[in-house]
């Protein structure tokens, strides 16, 4: 692995990035109609980072009738394949050159460790962006079968107007699972990231009008929930609707879709990740730390975080003291050390939510065996200490419940019967992992498991050309991967008689 740059060179970098504050509209940056505006703070050590735009309905009227326009228009919409190729590849070669200052954005808005950042996060969204614009040119329509004096044509149009709505835990990442196949397939974008993490958004407004894009094709309004969410969500000139968050907000916006206009409404919500370790692992030592990063990477503040641990109990005891030993080795440092295992969690209102989550707890008769503090990084800051607790009963919240945080509940099984029906035991279905080396096994529970992605002797693979989503109240839709495209066009069928 090649040098990664210590904590000097990300504070000086600190004192000169510039911090995005104003809305992107219409092809600029402008301030919110109402000229309000909301602090930005780090989560890292409360400090103020900037200034921005607190956007409210008069924005997104602006900004969704500047994307009509454009699509009307045509430039982007009716432009070939080809061009759009083109002109993402160029955001791409745009956002690897502006790399280190996207992933400090990223750092000092939500408090992820740089490392996670620059190695994770960034290089994610370059390859969903050369992926979908490489892809783009090779879509072909279908041809129906039909007699000799008809032709029927299935083919794929943009959909129109989508409204992206993205969450603080990969700010860039998950805004770009949306709109790089929504901007592909040409449709213009209102994309609205988390209030708690608008900077990366923001910046990359300008990149990709540097890119090429034409004015009005992608638009960006920072704000809340309530005030920008809310509107776009009811807005009747809004073709689709893509959202990454949680499953509550996921149900609100069903609703909005229904009171307005139906438009298609594609959800990306939480989970509640089971992580099932069987006694014949094929390496418990692996087994033990996969389920330590699966629980305490990004803080544990992951959709799918492996947030229980289903273990068989004849090695239960071993195995969760082999667990407990990653994880004390992944405290919470400040996120720009350069081998930070763990920064500060995104805010003080969500390190409360996590406190309060790990209080109720114990509670209810969970086992605390690790953690279940504050930890004492940066004055200020966010930090929670990665958390274990024995001893959940699967009815308890913290089996049920989605922490979003480095908390982790144990429960055991003794045969591959209970361990699928207590993983199975959830509102939830976004990921599941499994650990067997018995081949059949693992075929067996794979399957049986309600989930969009399970992986077996692992945590967390896939790349570009695997869809993701989830099962149950995880969601109705699928992100990356040619099907992500789907979402974003209409299929129409034109019958010709010869
Ligand atoms: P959230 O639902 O609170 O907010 C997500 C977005 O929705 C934000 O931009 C927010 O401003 C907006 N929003 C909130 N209320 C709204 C409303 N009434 N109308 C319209 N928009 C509204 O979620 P969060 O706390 O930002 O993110 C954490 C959640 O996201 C977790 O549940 C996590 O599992 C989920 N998540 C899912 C995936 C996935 O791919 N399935 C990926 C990342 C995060």
């Amino acid at each position: 692995m090649t040098h990664f740059p210590d904590r000097s060179h990300w504070q000086a970098l600190s004192r000169r990035v510039a911090i995005p504050g104003q809305a992107f509209i219409d092809g600029r940056y402008m301030d919110a109609a109402s000229g309000a505006r909301f602090d930005c703070i780090s989560p890292i050590d409360g400090r103020v980072l900037g200034a921005v735009a607190d956007c409210d309905a008069q924005d997104v009227e602006r900004a969704v009738a500047s994307a009509r326009r454009a699509f009307e228009a045509g430039h982007w919409s009716q432009a070939s394949p080809a061009h759009r190729k083109r002109v993402l590849l160029a955001l791409a070669t745009l956002v690897e050159t502006h790399a280190d200052e996207l992933a400090l954005l990223e750092t000092l808005d939500m408090g992820k460790p740089i490392r996670d950042a620059r190695r994770i996060d960034l290089p994610g969204v370059v390859r969903c962006l050369t992926w979908t614009a490489e892809a783009v040119d090779k879509l072909y329509g279908e041809i129906a079968p039909t007699g000799p004096h008809e032709l029927g044509l299935v083919t794929r149009e943009a959909a129109g107007v989508v409204a992206a709505i993205v969450p603080w835990n990969f700010p860039l990442l998950m805004a770009c699972w949306k709109i790089a196949p929504a901007l592909a397939m040409g449709n213009s974008v209102v994309l609205k990231p988390s209030e708690r993490s608008p900077l990366s958004a923001l910046r990359l407004a300008a990149l990709a009008a540097e890119a090429g894009l034409p004015e009005g094709v992608l638009n960006v309004l920072p704000g809340h929930g309530s005030r920008v969410g809310e509107p776009l969500a009811l807005h009747m000139d809004v073709d689709v609707l893509a959202f990454t968050g949680s499953t509550a907000t996921g149900a609100k916006l069903l609703e909005y879709a229904g009171r307005s206009n139906l438009k298609r409404v594609w959800l990306e919500c939480g989970g509640k990740s089971p992580h099932v370790v069987f006694a014949d692992a094929p390496d418990l030592d692996a087994a033990a730390k996969g389920v330590a990063q699966g629980i305490f990477f990004n803080q544990g503040e992951v959709c799918t975080a492996g947030s229980r641990l289903l273990v068989q109990r004849s090695i239960r005891d071993d195995f969760v003291h082999q667990v407990i030993a990653y994880g004390q080795r992944m405290q919470p440092r400040h996120p720009l050390e350069a081998d930070a295992p763990m920064g500060a969690l995104v805010d003080a209102a969500h390190v409360d939510k996590v406190l309060a989550d790990i209080a109720r707890a114990e509670a209810d008769g969970a086992r605390l065996l690790l953690g279940g503090q504050r930890a004492e990084v940066e004055a200020g800051g966010c930090y929670v200490q990665p958390t274990v607790f024995d001893q959940v009963r699967p009815e308890q919240a913290l089996a049920r419940e989605e922490v979003f945080g480095p908390v982790l509940a144990v429960l055991g099984f003794d045969d591959e019967a209970e361990a699928v029906r207590v993983a199975n035991d959830s509102r939830y279905g976004l990921a599941a992992g499994l650990w067997t080396r018995d081949l059949g096994r693992a075929h067996r529970v794979a399957r049986q498991l309600r989930a969009g992605s399970v992986w077996v002797n692992g945590w967390d693979g896939g790349d570009m050309t695997a869809p993701f989503g989830g099962y149950k109240q995880s969601g109705n839709g699928r992100d990356k991967s040619l099907h992500a495209f789907d979402k974003y066009s209409e299929m129409k069928a034109t019958w010709i008689q010869l």
